[in-house]
């Protein structure tokens, strides 16, 4: 009665630990194979042995039932040894090398399967004495015999890789020895009390808590995460690599047209030089620019700058822009812009034009001869108007297997039969990506040899406004910059750009003073130098362009005008250098349009 209450026990915890671990996902390894099939064999030992002893009581000892159970007893002793065993061989065995060394399943299998053959056909009586039954005969034995390998087998495993197991997974076969013991002990001193299957299920519900059966949520997460970090750095190489492509082929350009610049004699030659040396540095600043536009994009430094705007305006310019572009193309520029576009949307049309423009450009870029079709409409419903704005052209189309990659970046289609046409590639990218932030779609509906037509749908937010009638103010006169004489103080410490910079003002009639450092310009200074306005370069060594104009300020006296004149030209740097004090600031490479801009400001 006794052993029965505690194999009723068993079942209950070891039916907790069953529902727990096959109710938990687990990472599909062989320790927890094994472990599974151990909880499950111990599972179904409990239960033999609990229905077991019902059946005892009611049948007689030689009954058909008793003797099926007898077998189900030793099929069991044989299972979870030889369970164990493997378990026990593989956590050592495999914390040698980290590999697998249970590969043969087939073998360990048909082991089992023979064993467990010869147990079912041997014969075995149970004998009933003083209130308890035991079984006897050649096939419990061989479980003896088996147990006992099994056992010696396990002690030699473990005490091989001693050192290289961790220490709690010697923990369950140590106790495993030690309850067997005290079972055994107190079996030879009261043969009514069975302890094995108790001792077995306290060892299987002592391995739940040693096996390695980390989150399983939290492993797949984790293998996510260095998928996708291995991804971004392939994508980072990648990119390189590309960009490294790009910006040399436009370098090799300036360099070839340079060198031949040198040798040559023939103006008319030379000029032609310098205009493609122009177009490749174009070409340049256009790869630069697009880099800035796709890193702000990719780290979501890009932000959506939504102002007021008049709509007919920025279609305007974009169609003056266009033509400037076709040029001697024999391209024709077909405008159809809805009558019904509200005179004025709130959105960020910089972005909205830099859409537009981009697709203006492919398409005459892309289109030798025939017409471009620039057309606007609008859905308005409330105080949203969606913008649906179409380009087509009747150039030379795209694939249908390329269209996934249009929008790639610098991912340029059929490149050897393009390969006089300047691109980086990464116009359509950006384009997709500011629709995107913009809420956006666009679509491609290209026929190959025929032409495409991009067609982008935006919502911009209606202003109710009425637009004032506008006057027609007669543009005042030109004024001719007067500057001559003026002297400005260039400060930069490459003397390529203060060369470029000298040049530059020089077809002004300025005289331009050159010094390479912040610390030669604030001895020019303290010299007493005078100057109508500096330019001022931030990226120095020894001094910064910020650190020397600080230390100008920190003289009362001077009042001359400093504009930061710097290659550094990331969103936001502009609104720096004015918080820092600079009255304003010009990207090299430097605009014409933008220089004399500063220089009618502040030479005046
Ligand atoms: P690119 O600087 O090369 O023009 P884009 O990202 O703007 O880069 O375009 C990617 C590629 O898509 C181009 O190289 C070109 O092959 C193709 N493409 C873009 N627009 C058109 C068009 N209107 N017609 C035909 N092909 C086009």
């Amino acid at each position: 009665m006794i052993s029965f209450v505690f194999s009723l026990n068993c079942l209950i915890f070891i039916t907790f630990i069953f529902i727990f671990y096959f109710s938990k996902r687990r990472v599909n390894n062989i320790e927890n194979k094994l472990y599974s099939y151990l909880l499950t064999v111990n599972f179904l030992g409990l239960i033999i042995d609990v229905i077991g002893y019902g059946f005892l009581n009611m049948f007689s000892t030689t009954s058909v039932i008793n003797v099926i159970i007898s077998h189900l007893y030793l099929l069991y002793y044989f299972s979870w040894g030889y369970i164990l065993t493997l378990y026990v061989y593989s956590i050592s065995f495999n914390a040698v090398d980290d590999k697998n060394h249970l590969k043969n399943y087939k073998l360990i299998w048909l082991f089992y399967s023979i064993i467990a053959f010869i147990l079912i056909i041997l014969p075995i009586s149970i004998t009933f004495e003083d209130n308890y039954a035991y079984s006897e005969g050649i096939g419990v034995q061989l479980v003896y015999l088996l147990m006992l390998l099994f056992v010696i087998f396990d002690i030699f495993a473990i005490f091989k890789n001693f050192k290289k197991i961790h220490l709690k997974k010697y923990f369950p076969v140590f106790m495993l020895l030690i309850f067997s013991l005290i079972a055994m002990i107190i079996q030879s001193l009261y043969p009514a009390i069975t302890l094995l299957l108790t001792c077995h299920s306290i060892v299987t519900f002592l391995m739940y808590f040693t096996i390695e059966n980390p989150d399983v949520v939290m492993i797949e997460q984790l293998n996510i995460a260095r998928e996708q970090a291995e991804k971004a750095n392939n994508a980072k190489t990648e990119f390189l690599s590309n960009m490294s492509h790009e910006i040399r082929t436009p370098l090799n350009a300036i360099d070839g047209f340079s060198q031949l610049i040198l040798e040559e004699n023939d103006i008319k030659v030379i000029k032609d030089e310098a205009r493609d040396i122009m177009a490749a540095s174009q070409n340049l600043l256009e790869i630069v620019n697009g880099i800035l536009d796709i890193s702000k994009i990719e780290a979501n430094k890009l932000e959506i700058v939504n102002v007021e705007y008049e709509p007919s305006k920025i279609f305007d310019e974009l169609m003056k822009l266009t033509k400037a572009r076709i040029g001697e193309k024999p391209l024709e520029l077909r405008v159809n812009i809805a009558k019904d576009i509200p005179d004025y949307l709130n959105g960020d049309y910089v972005r909205l034009k830099q859409i537009v423009l981009n697709l203006l450009t492919n398409a005459v870029k892309y289109t030798k001869a025939g017409y471009i079709e620039f057309n606007v409409n609008t859905v308005k419903k409330d105080d949203i108007c969606r913008l649906i704005i179409s380009v087509k052209d009747t150039g030379i189309g795209i694939k249908k297997d390329n269209i996934d990659k249009l929008f790639t970046k610098f991912e340029r289609l059929e490149l050897e039969k393009n390969i006089t046409i300047e691109g980086t590639g990464l116009g359509l990218a950006i384009t997709k990506k500011l629709v995107e932030l913009m809420k956006g779609t666009i679509v491609v509906d290209s026929v190959y040899g025929k032409g495409s037509t991009f067609t982008v749908a935006i919502d911009q937010k209606i202003v109710n406004k009425v637009k004032m009638a506008e006057v027609k103010k007669s543009e005042p006169p030109k004024k001719k910059l007067n500057v001559k004489g003026k002297k400005v103080l260039i400060v930069d410490d490459n003397l390529i750009n203060l060369k470029v910079a000298a040049r530059l003002l020089l077809a002004y009639g300025i005289t331009a003073e050159t010094v390479a450092s912040g610390q030669e310009c604030l001895d020019n200074i303290q010299n007493g130098h005078e100057y109508d306005l500096i330019f001022m370069d931030d990226m120095m060594p020894k001094m910064s362009g910020v650190e020397t104009f600080k230390k100008l300020q920190e003289n009362s006296e001077f009042n001359t005008p400093v504009v930061a004149l710097t290659a550094n030209a990331i969103a936001g740097m502009k609104e720096n250098y004015l918080k820092v004090g600079f009255q304003d600031y010009i990207s090299k490479p430097i605009e014409k349009k933008e220089l004399e801009r500063v220089l009618k400001e502040y030479l005046k």
